[in-house]
């Protein structure tokens, strides 16, 4: 669906090293300088779903994004991973015009998000992070009072909110009332809520966190459905790799306040030294294991998480596996567990940061998206 664009961005992706950890930027974004209140692939049309270029967000002095360019084609799932505080929300918040943005511009639908944002909103459904349907009505008056706010012909508007429960799998829950709702359940119908004014692009700021695993597959499931049926362009933020690998066909890893790296699941994991992981857990080993771990054919990089969980990185599963097993059995150390998995989007994430993504999975703030304006929470 997006390889032309793929293809090109990956042409373009211009990865440096900073301070022993991997930066990349799409130099396509930074090469094309653009005219002051201009935005250089615009200028030809809308070719591009959306269009970030060179974006800034400060408080005070605080930078929450930090120049940061990219551009999605129209039909592509784009995915920001990063972890708490990275500036994920602020990102959306700024494309979806709930607040400024301090520099740098950005286009939705090749409308400037500064200049037109009435246009904007007018093509964009957003999902907050926050839950906002109203407990005390029933799932369909949830779906009527948007498709009203957004007005939606009285005449369409049974139809269009039967065929989106429909797609979101909450036919039979129609006049339940939303309190009696589980949070998986209540997600999707917000989802579909969002659906009403048939946006072309559709915001979602991690749609699955605080979701049981069940209840994140059967979302992932529902934005398959979407994305068969609608023509739409989903931008989704997630703090989750599995979630970033399965559903989006690039992601921008964002860190920081910063771009560090832009790809297809497959590329970004590709540009991993290594191509297999090894996550083993020993008893009884030496102090020097680690270092000892390092001298084994193939191995890029080992991490130790803890309570003897080494996850090492190797060109060649198979052999470093059994190297690591005659090491462990002639220096008398006990193997617990062992498994060999291909490289993932974790071990992407260390590789350009220097560092886990589930060690920053710390709540870095209480901050909550706002509602849309004129929506009661
Ligand atoms: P993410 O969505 O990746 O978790 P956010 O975009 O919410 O990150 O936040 C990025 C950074 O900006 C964080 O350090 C956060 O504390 C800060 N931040 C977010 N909103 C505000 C605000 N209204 N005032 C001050 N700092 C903020």
């Amino acid at each position: 669906m997006t390889a032309d664009l793929n293809t090109d961005l990956n042409a373009d992706l211009n990865v440096k090293t900073t301070g022993g950890a991997k930066s990349a930027t799409t130099s396509a974004a930074v090469a094309a300088e653009p005219e002051a209140g201009s935005i250089s692939p615009a200028s030809t049309g809308p070719a591009y779903a959306i269009e970030v270029d060179h974006i800034v967000k400060k408080y005070g002095d605080f930078t929450a994004v930090d120049n940061v360019s990219f551009f999605v084609k129209e039909g592509e799932i784009f995915g920001l991973l990063g972890p708490n505080g990275a500036g994920k929300s602020t990102l959306i918040r700024m494309m979806t015009t709930l607040i400024p943005i301090t520099a740098g511009h950005a286009r939705i639908a090749g409308h400037d998000v500064a200049k037109e944002p009435d246009a904007v909103r007018r093509t964009i459904g957003v999902i907050p992070q926050a839950l906002t349907s109203d407990l005390d009505l029933t799932v369909e008056e949830n779906m009527n009072i948007y498709a009203k706010l957004y007005d939606v012909p009285a005449k369409d508007r049974k139809r269009s909110v039967g065929e989106l429960l429909e797609l979101v799998d909450l036919t039979k829950w129609r006049d339940a009332q939303t309190k009696t709702l589980s949070g998986g359940m209540r997600r999707r119908l917000e989802i579909a809520r969002g659906l009403v004014h048939h946006p072309k692009i559709f915001f979602l700021d991690e749609p699955t966190t605080g979701l049981d695993p069940v209840s994140r597959v059967a979302v992932w499931e529902m934005l398959g459905n979407i994305m068969n049926q609608r023509q739409l362009t989903i931008l989704i933020t997630t703090h989750y790799m599995d979630e970033a690998d399965r559903l989006c066909n690039r992601i921008a890893i964002v860190d920081h306040g910063k771009l560090v790296a832009l790809d297809t699941p497959m590329a970004l994991k590709a540009s991993v030294p290594g191509s297999n992981v090894i996550e083993a857990q020993f008893e009884k080993f030496p102090p020097d294991w680690e270092q000892r771990l390092h001298t084994l054919d193939d191995v890029t990089s080992i991490q130790h998480e803890g309570a003897g969980m080494y996850r090492v990185l190797t060109g060649n599963g198979s052999r470093t596996t059994t190297e690591l097993v005659e090491m462990a059995v002639q220096a008398g150390v006990q193997v617990k567990s062992l498994s060999v998995q291909n490289t993932t989007l974790d071990d992407v994430f260390v590789h350009y940061t220097g560092r886990q993504l589930r060690d920053e999975l710390v709540k870095a703030h209480g901050f909550v998206m706002p509602p849309r304006p004129g929506m009661q929470p």
